[in-house]
């Protein structure tokens, strides 16, 4: 029992706010892009600390940073924990950042306490989770886990057509390690909720399952631009109106279960001219679920939508997959550890199973894995006025230093 190791509170606080002064914008939240000059500040700022905390340094082809406690052991895959600092052009200071500031509080932790760990462990901080500058998101983890090739991620380019294998030169963070290719004892991220049920169900900890898989489209309904005056209705064949059956249809099929989702976030219509019937519209689905069942039911559901609005309404609709995650069910050792050590910390926990995309979700193709989610004010994230508790994130801070202390050994 290892219940009565506890992190430092003021510390885990202070790292936070310190690297949210890198790239902080004036509602008090973050810009710090990946890949550019404060995200190598960022960067720096991090491994400088990892250095103070006696961790060796390393940094993979793809820019994703290891920081390694060692065990006693060295022969053992390590255990690892961390998240991301990258954030969105409007992001919070909390998302990703969390999770590396945790695990660096964990290892700092351990040395304040002479805990000597079995298993070595690792702080990890991985490159373009958000994929608001470079696609794909979560390109480096998803590198590590396979799930991408190098070649592919270095090829990305940004609107400036900037490439990301450049932008990390630049940073000075193309590091010599290889990308990928090694085993982890198990891998544990903690983040922010995003979402409002830890809040409302005044839970302290979520004991994350696993992630909801997703299925994306892009739509396009071809009709024919008309003069909205002379053109009668029943001759017309308006691209908008038809795609406003579609968007009704992908809120039913996701109003069917508990755990699917269904969004239609972006839209493009053409002409778009107050006194022109639409000619084509574009839009995109964004379908989640916690099962690929589930969301093959959403798609035939509006394929066979769309094929009946294209009879009724003399359009062409054409739907192309632009992105597919398959769902993922962490691990379930490592999501007993997570639970185990909210319970011996006495936190009200919940199980919950997460909406959004993280690394963890591309580690868990490759180790066992489990995630730990705190409450974030409101729900809100990817904004600046996202906000979380102190004692939210070091409980949460602490039932990872459990999880890690469980798989690692003592
Ligand atoms: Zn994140």
């Amino acid at each position: 029992m290892s219940a009565e190791i506890r992190i430092d509170a003021g510390r885990l606080w202070g790292s936070l706010m310190e690297m949210a002064k890198i790239g902080a914008t004036p509602k008090g939240g973050v810009k710090r892009l990946t890949l550019t000059d404060l995200d190598r500040q960022g960067r720096d700022q991090f491994v400088s600390w990892c250095q103070a905390a006696g961790l060796s340094v390393s940094v993979d082809g793809v820019g994703n940073i290891f920081a390694r406690r060692a065990g006693r052991n060295n022969a053992l895959p390590p255990i690892v924990s961390g998240s991301h600092l990258d954030t969105q052009p409007s992001g919070g200071r909390f998302d990703g950042c969390y999770g590396v500031m945790a695990a660096l509080e964990v290892a700092r932790t351990f040395n304040e306490r002479g805990i000597e760990t079995e298993a070595p462990f690792e702080v990890a901080m991985w490159t373009n989770e958000e994929g608001s500058r470079f696609l794909p998101v979560m390109g480096a983890s998803g590198a590590f886990a396979g799930a991408h090739t190098v070649e592919e991620i270095l090829a990305a380019r940004d609107l400036d057509g900037v490439s990301f294998g450049d932008a990390l030169h630049a940073i000075g963070y193309a590091g010599t390690a290889p990308v990928g290719g090694r085993r982890l004892g198990a891998y544990f991220e903690a983040h922010i909720e995003q979402g409002p049920l830890l809040e409302n169900t005044g839970n302290t900890v979520g004991v994350v399952t696993g992630a909801l898989g997703q299925r994306w489209f892009e739509v396009t309904v071809r009709g024919m631009d008309a003069h909205a005056g002379p053109t009668p209705m029943h001759l017309r064949r308006d691209a908008l109106y038809g795609a406003s059956f579609l968007i009704q249809e992908v809120n039913r099929l996701a109003k069917l279960t508990e755990h699917s989702r269904g969004t239609v976030g972006m839209i493009l219509n053409r002409p778009n001219s107050r006194n022109v019937v639409p000619g084509e519209t574009q839009f995109s689905i964004d379908f989640r679920d916690t099962e690929v069942a589930g969301l093959d039911r959403m798609e035939q559901g509006i394929r066979a939508a769309a094929k009946k609005i294209s009879d009724e309404q003399g359009l062409a609709i054409e739907l192309r997959q632009t992105v597919f995650f398959p769902p993922c069910h962490f691990d379930a050792g490592c999501v007993a550890a997570v639970r185990a050590g909210a319970q011996q910390l006495g936190c009200r926990h919940m199980d919950i199973v997460s909406g959004a995309g993280h690394d963890a979700v591309h580690i868990a193709g490759v180790a066992p894995t489990a995630m730990i989610f705190v409450p974030c004010e409101g729900g809100i994230s990817h904004n600046e006025i996202e906000n979380a508790k102190p004692e939210d994130l070091v409980a949460g801070c602490n039932v990872l230093l459990q999880a890690v202390l469980e798989k690692a050994g003592r």
